[in-house]
């Protein structure tokens, strides 16, 4: 008796949305240093660094998706539906993002976009620009002294939307004691200045960390109302974090950063 020849098993691949830390590859962590190493294509943002992508294996295929050498970026959608096709196809595709994958990375758009697919996405944390930021000025993002909590926040608006109340903010940091770490906060530095002024003292320490764990990393320290100055001066741009807060009051006194409160001795 005949059987019906068995159809081949479907070619199931798999997607991980991966987080590349602020930079360094020793920051990685051992289940993105795995990922990376087996996957057969990498999807790769902008703010990875080289030595992170150079782990992966000599045969897979790397795409940058990012805005590397002056090109625009790829769209998002395209992006996402290469992912679709990619897994489809059986490859092990690897998202590598900056920082975390769900912080600011859109990575929770692409695991929707693939979950409606019936893909299953694996997700691997990754150190967040805002804590290497902290780590390279050597202060805690919280303090039992200076910060109850803290606020990762964009100062990039989506086209179209409204940006943050950077105003409503600073009142609630202010009341709440809370560490305002700002990403993507360079172009609108001047207006996120002068919004922030409304609620919080103009010479609330702040503190701006260009390309954090980076070999050519750089830092300044100022008050809130010589952010944008202390910008230029500096001639800082992006990537950098904005770190805004009494817990880099000690930080700033060591800098020379005139506070008033620390004037009075305190
Ligand atoms: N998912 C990323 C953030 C992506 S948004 C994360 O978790 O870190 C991109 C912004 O992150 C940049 O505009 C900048 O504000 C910040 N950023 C990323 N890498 C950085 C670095 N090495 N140093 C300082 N800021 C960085």
């Amino acid at each position: 008796m005949n059987h019906p020849s068995p159809s081949p098993a479907p070619r199931t691949g798999q997607c991980t949305l991966v987080g590349a830390g602020p930079g360094d590859p020793d920051l990685l962590t051992l289940q993105a240093v795995r990922a990376i190493q087996s996957a057969t294509l990498l999807l790769v943002d902008d703010l990875v660094s080289d030595a992170i992508v150079a782990l992966a294996a000599p045969s897979a295929r790397v795409v940058h998706v990012g805005k590397r050498g002056g090109c625009k970026s790829t769209p998002q959608a395209f992006i996402e539906k290469l992912m679709v096709m990619a897994v489809q196809e059986g490859q092990r595709v690897v998202r590598l993002k900056g920082g975390d994958p769900f912080i600011f990375g859109r990575g929770g758009e692409e695991m929707e976009h693939l979950r409606a697919a019936g893909i299953a996405v694996q997700v691997v944390h990754g150190i967040t620009a805002g804590l290497a930021a902290a780590g390279a000025l050597g202060v805690p993002l919280t303090h039992r002294a200076h910060a109850q909590g803290v606020v990762f926040i964009t100062g990039h608006a989506q086209p179209g939307a409204r940006g943050p109340d950077w105003g409503l903010l600073a009142c609630t940091a202010h009341q709440a004691r809370l560490t305002l770490v700002i990403y993507m906060g360079m172009s609108g530095a001047g207006q996120i200045q002068e919004g922030l002024r409304t609620g919080l003292p103009d010479d609330t320490p702040v503190a701006i960390v260009h390309r954090a764990s980076l070999p050519d990393q750089r830092h300044a320290v100022a008050t809130l109302a010589s952010l944008q100055a202390t910008i230029e001066r500096e001639g800082l741009g992006s990537p950098s974090i904005i770190v805004v807060g009494d817990v880099l009051s000690g930080l700033a006194a060591s800098a020379g950063v005139p506070l008033a409160g620390l004037q009075a001795g305190g």
